[in-house]
């Protein structure tokens, strides 16, 4: 299965992608993330990236558009592979059509997880993310046990540096104007499928496999 997690910052793709990776044993590739160890390993592109990331807006499509042909060409991504963050504005995503179609492999599926804008607010300024395994907690919904420590392997809970408020609002602007009209690229495609992301994460997981399993 090769699928594209649509949806706003927040929206829970991520958690979603993590626990399809166990199920359908295919990578996610999360742009977000690889562009966060640049950044933490201080590589060039890290150095380059980091100003884009901390004022929320999207990092130049030359720089990402590299990053995902690599990713792509993996061995391990040809059984299918979770994008993640991926692509955020409609040169990606044409950039991604001609890179699939090259390679014969087209999209199955593009998911999006809908969440409202009030919900999605407190879920990005609550979250927390441990600095040692990465497990995600959030102060309104899911606090750890003890406060500020990670259960499973007492790591340091941080909060990222673009999720504080003024940046969150930025990102969700930046959103609404260069990745929300992803949803109809995808659905002119006819591979557009949608959840709504509220619930517990079991139960979104169980909304979200039950539309991959049709597919
Ligand atoms: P995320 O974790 O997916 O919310 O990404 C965090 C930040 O990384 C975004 O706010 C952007 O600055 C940058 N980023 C991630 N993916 C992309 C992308 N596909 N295109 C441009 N910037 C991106």
């Amino acid at each position: 299965m090769r699928l594209v997690l649509l949806g706003a910052p927040g929206a829970g793709k991520g958690t979603q992608a993590k626990k399809l990776i166990e199920k359908y044993r295919i990578p996610q590739i999360s742009t977000g993330d690889i562009l966060r160890k640049a950044v933490t390993d201080r590589t060039p592109l890290g150095k380059e990236a980091k100003s884009y990331m901390d004022k929320g807006e999207l990092v130049p499509d030359s720089v990402v558009i590299g990053l995902v042909k690599e990713r792509l060409a993996k061995d391990d991504c040809k059984e299918g592979f979770i994008l993640d963050g991926f692509p955020r504005n409609t040169s990606q995503a044409q950039t991604l059509d001609g890179v699939l179609a090259m390679m014969n492999t087209p999209l199955t599926v593009a998911l999006s997880v809908d969440v409202d804008k009030d919900d999605l607010m407190k879920r990005l300024t609550g979250r927390r993310t441990c600095r040692g395994c990465q497990q995600m907690y959030n102060v309104y919904f899911s606090t750890p046990k003890k406060d500020g420590i990670c259960d499973k392997c007492g790591g340091e809970l941080f909060q990222r540096d673009d999720d504080k408020e003024a940046t969150i609002k930025n990102r969700l602007d930046v959103y609404e104007k260069s990745t929300a009209p992803l949803i109809d690229h995808y659905k002119k495609k006819g591979i557009l499928k949608s959840v709504m992301g509220v619930g517990s994460i079991d139960e979104i997981f169980n909304k979200v496999c039950a539309v991959l399993d049709k597919k």
